[in-house]
């Protein structure tokens, strides 16, 4: 059994992405070709954002956005101790102060409560400026944004999306790379929406940023000349091999794929739901199940259930093993452990499972067997 089963998809879609490649090849226009631009229309219209510009990865996206919002030194960017750590990295590497905030422990998403005292304690402590909240999309769920935008709103701060696993998602009608002053997206294989290499891409509204970040992704360079230098930017885009595939995965993704892992989620849920907890959606949320998560009473039957669906060939992995603030670039920071009990929990209890549009339910029901007979 696969995690995710990229070869299942390749085969249900092999006609169409083999042509696609073949066209690039056909025109060796390898560089910002057509595919590129017409990827960014596509994802923007379905995003329901004015701007979507594509880029070399979902890091690089959160990289540039930081950079077209000018953050830097003596800059705080509050973002949550349970992410990938590209979420923190991107600010750090800019020079910025990442604060660190607790999660829901249902949502798994940024506490909007634990936010805010995070930002007061910026504000009191004056040293440095608030500036952004890089909220993410954990697990393919929007971040709670009614209260993350007035958040922003009364303290005068950015909001940053790190959709990077939210790509698909919604609350309401509105969909997920759309809630963020800039949001960014990732098209790495095992992403909701992914490519057959890196890819990412950014979302926005803005004409200005969005304006800065189509040179910032070429050096800086200035609109008119590529030789002539606007600022200091950085090299990131988006293949055109990449963008002809993702043409392809992403009529898949909008007219089936998204469907049918929801469906996978709904029989995993029914059949552990009196097993262990399984994922909380908020009433009015739609999850696009980058990952199927589930929380077990201690690390002890964690652990245990790990080891046996391994044992059965049952890859599951541990997202994620450590809350961001005991990782060692940051164990200089001297926070203190007693303000991420709910990180600290969901790390120790918490484990993903297979799940992807191609999972059958006989196979889910080999998991949730196991899972259930050994509790
Ligand atoms: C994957 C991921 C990223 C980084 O994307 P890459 O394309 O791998 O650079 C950033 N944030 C989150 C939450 C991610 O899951």
């Amino acid at each position: 059994m696969q995690f995710k089963d990229l070869k299942a998809q390749y085969q249900a879609l092999k006609p169409q992405i083999d042509s696609a490649i073949q066209s690039v090849l056909d025109s060796s226009d390898f560089i910002l070709g057509k595919q590129v631009e017409k990827l960014e229309i596509a994802l923007a219209d379905y995003v329901g954002c004015k701007y979507c510009i594509t880029c070399a990865n979902g890091t690089d996206a959160l990289i540039l956005s930081l950079m077209a919002m000018g953050i830097g030194e003596g800059d705080a960017v509050f973002t949550s101790d349970f992410t990938y750590f590209a979420s923190a990295g991107a600010a750090s590497l800019l020079g910025a102060t990442v604060i660190f905030v607790d999660i829901d422990e249902r949502t798994f998403n940024i506490s909007f409560k634990s936010l805010e005292n995070a930002i007061n304690r910026v504000i009191e402590e004056g040293k440095l400026f608030p500036k952004v909240i890089i909220s993410v999309d954990l697990f393919g769920l929007p971040a709670c944004y009614s209260q993350i935008i007035s958040i922003a709103k009364k303290y005068n701060l950015k909001i940053l999306e790190d959709g990077a696993q939210g790509f698909g998602g919604r609350i309401g009608n509105k969909k997920a790379c759309s809630f963020g002053d800039i949001s960014t997206t990732s098209f790495f294989p095992a992403k909701p929406l992914g490519c057959y290499g890196d890819g990412g891409a950014i979302f926005t509204d803005n004409d200005v940023i969005a304006e800065r970040l189509y040179s910032l992704r070429v050096q800086g360079c200035s609109k008119e000349n590529k030789y002539e230098q606007y600022e200091i930017g950085i090299n990131s885009r988006l293949d055109t091999l990449q963008a002809a595939i993702l043409l392809e995965k992403f009529k898949a993704f909008d007219n089936y794929e998204l469907q049918s892992v929801n469906e996978v989620a709904k029989w995993y849920t029914k059949k552990l739901r009196n097993t262990v907890i399984t994922p909380y959606i908020p009433s009015g949320y739609y999850s696009s199940w980058a990952q199927y998560t589930i929380m077990f009473k201690d690390t002890e039957t964690r652990n245990r259930i790990q080891n046996i669906l391994k044992k059965k060939g049952i890859p599951c992995v541990i997202y994620y093993p450590f809350p961001l603030h005991q990782q060692n670039p940051y164990k200089e920071t001297h926070v203190s452990d007693k303000d991420y009990q709910n990180t600290l929990k969901v790390t120790k209890t918490v484990l993903s499972l297979p799940i992807h549009p191609y999972l059958k339910e006989d196979e889910v029901d080999e998991i949730t067997k196991l899972i259930i007979e050994n509790m």
